[in-house]
């Protein structure tokens, strides 16, 4: 039992995974086996992509992401400070430098084209985006502006797995024109890495995806994510290989058969779930439109969305601890996504103050609200109810 009237987030987990869970246990085979295979293959194909690798988390994913396009040392790697930290964590791990840019504005916490623009210069190697809340970023113009410039772009889709949104493939239309085609998060820059952590859309726990197209990065992520070794053991014992050899400084970035149980489970009710989110971010927005000063991010965002988080944002600063605490009092849990990056103690260290004042107002007023697919109806207006009567109050 929650202590939370309303809680943050919930998951839809029950018979059905633990059945799936309790089979792999009978089987004995415990590590990356056929499970995890028919786990990437389903993912891959609700993706858009030809390949999928199931990591340890997605923290893994994103630092392999970011090996295999070749960041290192003198680098740099423009990302978002409006994140969570693994995002900039990861770009660090492989000895480049993040470097921050601001997002569009309060209304989208996306990160901005323009100021992505901003930051290039002769040491940036790539782009990292993020699907900030499970909205598909300006990804048209982001790949235009890397193809221009030659630089390789990461999608960090831990908030978006299923959401999509249309970009334009240059020169495959008629006559070489360009042309529109719908794609999913994570099938448009190089490599998509998801997240299946407990409050993600699809939840195994800890858990986590790379999707790309290249075969050349296929085979290096392959290859990294298992001690850079040529053959697995599930290959061994089935026969296929006695030996193997070793081709690089690789990791353990395993998933295992538990996880990828849960996680065929999971990405089978994705779409339904999402949907279902679609429905609650829908009544909040309706019934919390035009609280004056209030802010609904991506309250007229015609993309498709996984609808991860519910964002809005306080007219004041000041005001947040005043407004999480009238909402405790009645039992809704709140949380805030996200602090900045670039304002951590260690980031500070280690990367030129810059300013990016629309994240800087988002981390002083950003509240993020429950949401979960299967919040009742009662539950959403017991928090509208609640964010009305603080806003009669206080503004
Ligand atoms: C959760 C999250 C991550 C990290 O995912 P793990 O699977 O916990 O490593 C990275 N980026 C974003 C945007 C996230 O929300």
């Amino acid at each position: 039992m929650s202590l939370w009237n309303v809680p943050l987030a919930d998951i839809d987990l029950g018979d059905e995974e633990i059945g799936a869970v309790t089979e792999v246990l009978r089987s004995k085979w415990l590590s990356m086996g056929p499970v995890t295979a028919e786990f990437e293959q389903q993912f891959a194909t609700m993706v858009g992509v030809k390949h999928a690798f199931a990591v340890t988390n997605c923290t893994a994913a994103l630092h392999l992401a970011h090996l295999v396009l070749g960041a290192g040392p003198g680098d740099t790697v423009v990302c978002p400070s409006l994140t969570f930290v693994a995002t900039a964590n990861a770009i660090r791990y492989t000895g480049a430098a993040p470097v921050f840019a601001d997002v569009t504005g309060t209304e989208n916490c996306n990160i901005s084209s323009e100021s992505i623009a901003s930051c290039l210069d002769a040491t940036t190697k790539g782009i990292c985006v993020v699907h900030y809340g499970g909205y598909p970023c300006d990804m048209d113009s982001i790949m235009t502006l890397a193809r221009r410039h030659g630089l390789y772009v990461v999608e960090d889709v831990a908030h978006a797995p299923g959401a999509g949104c249309w970009v334009t493939l240059p020169g495959h239309g008629p006559g070489g024109d360009s042309e529109w085609v719908f794609k999913r998060c994570g099938s448009i820059g190089d490599i998509g890495c998801f997240s299946f952590f407990s409050n993600k859309n699809l939840a195994t726990g800890e858990g986590g995806m790379l999707t790309t197209d290249q075969d050349v990065l296929a085979e290096r992520i392959k290859l990294l994510r298992s001690h850079g070794m040529t053959s697995l053991t599930w290959d061994r014992d089935r026969g296929h290989s006695f030996s193997y050899d070793v081709m690089a400084s690789g990791f353990n970035y395993r998933i295992d058969e538990m996880r990828s149980a849960l996680g065929l489970v999971q990405l089978r009710k994705l779409e339904a779930n999402n949907q279902r989110r679609a429905e609650a971010v829908n009544r909040y927005h309706e019934k919390l439109a035009g609280l004056a000063g209030i802010t609904l991010p991506f309250a007229h965002y015609e993309g498709t969305s996984s609808y991860h988080l519910l964002p809005i944002v306080l007219p004041a600063d000041e005001q947040r601890p005043g407004f999480t605490e009238f909402l405790k009092e009645r039992g809704i849990q709140t949380s805030m996504h996200y602090p900045p990056i670039h304002q951590f103690t260690y980031y500070r260290s280690c990367t030129t103050p810059k300013a990016l004042p629309v994240t800087e107002q988002l981390g002083r007023r950003l509240v993020t609200l429950p949401l979960y697919p299967h919040i009742t109806l009662e539950q959403i207006d017991a928090v509208v109810e609640a964010v009305t009567t603080w806003h009669s109050q206080h503004v």
